[in-house]
């Protein structure tokens, strides 16, 4: 794939110029994939393949190797370009050192107030990537891809704040086809990020796997989405989704969708909006 190349610009501003082949012969489609607890989104629009996040790892399971490398193979996804790390917990990134070894020229993308983050840098190491490859992002940047404007606001925090509090918060749109992804970020982030505007989107990753920290009444008020994705695992010990958040996207009439039970959630690009497969 040497006609593909996608570029970030460090300016504070100006995000993603992509230089795209002239043929891509992969429709644009969104996919949740089913990951257990944690999250991995793939986006692929004119060749390019994007992913939000990696999927989990702990000491007995790496759903990058199990389930995300083989899944995007079966896509006939044959290149990644870029992976956008949300913030540095191990069901948001676990996944991206079998991705880097089954895709090496993936560039991985993460908040610049992650730079410090230990977990995040011991993880760097074993990926065989230097802090120096990693694009620091924030805090905030926009670009295009194809006809999609991409957005992502990446909230300033400190050391002693949880890493949650500084998810990342991806926009892609084209027109009515428009998705928002927010990690796990908490309320008070979702709140901060309200007044920047520009949030309304079909579809909404439901921040935190559905905890009841996110996904406020406000902020689905923000968003008016037409469907809500719960990316969580069976019978997790968290309890997410928790009732309250799906009562209040149901109450406003969401469709929910939920990875657990459903499985891998795609959306096709069809007559300028996402539809579910
Ligand atoms: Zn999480």
């Amino acid at each position: 794939m040497s006609s593909r190349n996608l570029a970030i610009g460090g300016c504070a501003c100006v995000l993603i110029g992509a230089v795209v082949g002239l043929l891509w012969p992969r429709p644009t489609r969104l996919t949740f994939l089913n990951v257990g607890q944690g999250d991995c989104a793939v986006f692929e629009t004119e060749g390019v393949a994007i992913l939000i996040d990696s999927g989990p790892k702990d000491s007995t399971s790496d759903a990058g190797e199990r389930i995300v490398v083989p899944r995007l193979r079966q896509m006939g996804v044959d290149g990644v370009d870029l992976i956008l790390l949300s913030h540095p917990d191990m069901d948001h990134i676990g996944g991206t050192g079998a991705i880097v070894r089954a895709f090496p020229e993936a560039t991985i993308a993460a908040s610049r107030y992650f730079q410090h983050n230990t977990q995040l840098l011991e993880q760097l190491r074993k990926w065989g990537k230097r802090p120096e490859e990693v694009k620091w992002l924030g805090p905030e940047l926009k670009g295009s891809l194809g006809e999609f404007k991409i957005r992502i606001e990446c909230p300033a925090i400190d050391e002693n704040q949880e890493t949650n509090d500084g998810s990342m918060f991806v926009s892609i749109v084209d027109g009515a086809a428009s998705a928002v992804f927010t990690g796990d970020a908490p309320v008070k982030a979702e709140e901060a990020m309200e007044p920047i505007g520009g949030w309304r989107s079909e579809v909404m990753k439901a921040g935190h796997h559905g905890s009841r920290t996110a996904t406020s009444e406000s902020w689905i008020e923000t968003v008016r989405p037409e469907y809500a994705i719960l990316s969580c695992g069976k019978n997790n010990r968290y309890g997410h989704p928790h009732k309250e958040v799906v009562d209040r996207l149901e109450a406003d009439g969401v469709k929910i969708c939920r990875t657990d039970r459903e499985g891998d959630i795609t959306f096709d690009f069809l007559n300028g909006r996402f539809v579910r497969e």
